[in-house]
């Protein structure tokens, strides 16, 4: 598997304290991204592992797994390395591992990968398939098959949308769309924009003005509670 990076992480990730692996490789290209270096197939400080080095590396971590901590894979976007993953998430809830990922929704093997998926976090970025489009690359109708049919299933998931100025600030569409489907087991997180990772960008950085208010985000919170959608901070 292609890994661009690995470290510990608490609660940000999933419950408890966390072994983060971020997979090499993404299908979208949001113009905000933090890690435009995972974007590619192949990363200049990219590493190989198979399957079973991975799996014994997290076995041996496990004394820091605390407070139902686990592993996490995220990315780039990790459902690009399916059968890989898939096997691993297997071996490791075999294992009585706790497992999560966060995904941009998008694979067609979502739902398949999310059944070896104790934690589930997904990231969703516009409602308006064209806006998706204009500011990621693509357009949104994968993510919202994968997310309706999570919905209907009733699983788990944790959703998480990056609010940036100018692109997205408007909440009545978001919860319109989301007020549609069965959410009792979704919950909602809204993640201020950041310029953390706009140093490793090698193009032009296209996000301007970017930052979003307190008061953005309290909206997008008030009206969220109001439609009996949960909200979370992490
Ligand atoms: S989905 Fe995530 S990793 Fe991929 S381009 Fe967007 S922000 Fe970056």
């Amino acid at each position: 598997m292609k890994i661009l990076q690995k470290g510990f992480n608490y609660s940000q990730d999933g419950p408890g304290n966390r072994l983060v692996y971020h997979l090499q490789g993404c299908n979208f290209r949001c113009k905000w991204c933090s890690n435009p270096e995972s974007m590619s197939a192949d990363g200049v400080n990219v590493k190989n592992y198979t399957v079973d080095e991975l799996f014994d590396e997290v076995r041996r971590s496990r004394m820091m797994f605390f407070d139902g901590g686990g592993v996490t894979f995220t990315g780039g976007e990790c459902t690009l390395q399916h059968k890989e993953l898939t096997e691993l998430l297997k071996k490791l809830q075999a294992e009585g591992i706790n497992t999560a990922i966060e995904t941009n929704a998008s694979s067609p093997h979502l739902t398949d990968i999310a059944e070896n998926v104790d934690y589930l976090i997904a990231d969703f970025k516009h409602y308006d398939t064209d806006v998706h489009r204009k500011w990621i690359g693509v357009g949104n109708e994968a993510v919202k098959a994968n997310l309706e049919k999570i919905f209907a299933s009733g699983r788990q998931i944790h959703i998480r949308i990056p609010l940036i100025n100018n692109v997205n600030t408007e909440p009545t569409g978001f919860v319109n769309y989301f007020k549609q489907f069965d959410t009792e087991n979704a919950v909602f997180e809204f993640l201020a924009y950041h310029e953390f990772g706009k140093d490793k960008w090698t193009q032009e950085y296209e996000i301007k003005d970017g930052f979003v208010s307190d008061e953005t985000v309290a909206e997008f919170k008030k009206l969220f509670i109001a439609n009996g959608l949960k909200v979370i901070s992490t």
